[in-house]
């Protein structure tokens, strides 16, 4: 029966001993039992296989807990922490405006005559549509900023921050620093009423014809204001600037990783 059984077992079975005293052969069968269970249970029990550890990605707070631990403990904190739900990532924002990436040079096509203002094509089209959709009923729609550089913004936030003598709260409120304003990414355009244009950049603006067909009407073209009255995002309300929402990339470019309230 012992032959039966690996020698690495056999090594820890308890030997006769060599003595001439007689031991019972209940004992030994009792003492092989007990091995040979331990060593069933031993390989009968579950173990996580690697296969279903890469099944889980962690989170980032699982790999912070679990690498500031002692191997020892490791395997309890990563079982509770796995319990633990994952903080919103965090959202880059600088005094309330968000980032964006600056679109093409290539990507960009004019919407007025001189061609000094540009937008994305899929914006520039629906923006020419609307504005000629806003002739034919008499109002004049027009574009008074497009697609801005960096360099541009860099020049309107903090130059006309200092010769207006603005604190940097006071001048995000109004302006966009520079890599975090929506005119960079080709899809926002500040618009104007023609036959008003002291109300341009105004919140006077509101009060014109050519706002009150927008508010109407621009959402068929796809367009939305981008800081209504008490946006998330904190800044100064301004009925001028409209942001194109109408295929994937403007849509995530504005709403993906938007975690404001
Ligand atoms: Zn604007």
């Amino acid at each position: 029966m012992i032959d039966d059984i690996p020698e690495a077992i056999r090594e820890t079975a308890p030997t006769p001993p060599k003595s001439s005293f007689p031991v019972p052969a209940i004992a030994t069968v009792f003492g092989l039992v007990i091995v040979v269970g331990g060593l069933v249970m031993f390989f009968l029990s579950p173990k996580p296989s690697p296969e279903t550890a890469t099944k889980t990605p962690k989170t980032e707070t699982e790999e912070v807990a679990s690498g500031i631990q002692s191997p020892s403990n490791k395997e309890i904190v990563e079982s509770s922490a796995t319990k633990i739900i994952p903080e919103p990532e965090p959202i880059d924002n600088v005094l309330g405006h968000l980032r964006y990436e600056q679109a093409k040079l290539s990507e960009l096509v004019p919407i007025t005559a001189d061609g000094s203002i540009k937008l994305k094509k899929s914006a520039a089209t629906e923006f020419r549509k609307m504005q000629s959709a806003a002739r034919q009923q008499g109002i004049i729609l027009t574009a008074i900023s497009g697609f801005r550089d960096e360099a541009t913004q860099q020049y309107l936030f903090f130059e006309v921050k200092k010769n207006r003598g603005q604190d940097t709260s006071t001048r995000a409120e109004v302006s966009a620093p520079p890599g975090y304003s929506e005119h960079h990414t080709g899809y926002a355009v500040d618009i104007g009423d023609g036959k008003v244009p002291g109300t341009n950049l105004s919140t006077n603006f509101e009060k014109t014809a050519a706002f009150r067909w927008l508010d109407k009407n621009a959402a068929r073209y796809s367009f939305e204001l981008s800081f209504p009255k008490n946006n998330s995002q904190g800044i100064s309300y301004e009925p001028w600037h409209w942001r194109y929402v109408g295929d994937r990339h403007s849509l995530e470019t504005f709403y993906k990783v938007r975690n404001l309230k």
